[in-house]
């Protein structure tokens, strides 16, 4: 049997470990953005990822990708995935480097 396709944008709003959602960079920024020094919105992750799904030597425009953003859970220091959107790689895109981001979701 067939399983229902992804919808993206992807979203997880808690610890899958311990079920928080207080997490270390997103709750930063969330104060950050209360005293005005990010604009309101501004989201935060400590990691994020582009992955081709695709194959980069047939075609360097256009090819699908999945960007994920992963933040760390505050109570208990778990890593896990907060968003995931699907896109195309408009640039020759860099594959698979973690932390090669700003940290910083578009608001
Ligand atoms: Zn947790």
């Amino acid at each position: 049997m067939e399983q229902d396709e992804i919808q993206f944008p992807v979203s997880f709003n808690s610890c899958p470990n311990c079920g928080s959602t207080r997490r270390l960079v997103g709750d930063l920024l969330a104060k950050e953005a209360e005293k005005g020094r990010v604009p309101p919105g501004t989201k935060g992750c400590v990691l994020q990822q582009q992955t081709l799904i695709g194959d980069p030597a047939t075609a360097m425009f256009g090819i699908p990708v999945v960007r994920t953003f992963f933040d760390v859970c505050a109570d208990c220091g778990t890593v896990y995935c907060i968003e995931a959107h699907l896109g195309k790689a408009v640039q020759s895109a860099t594959p698979n480097i973690p932390g090669g981001g700003h940290g910083l979701l578009g608001g």
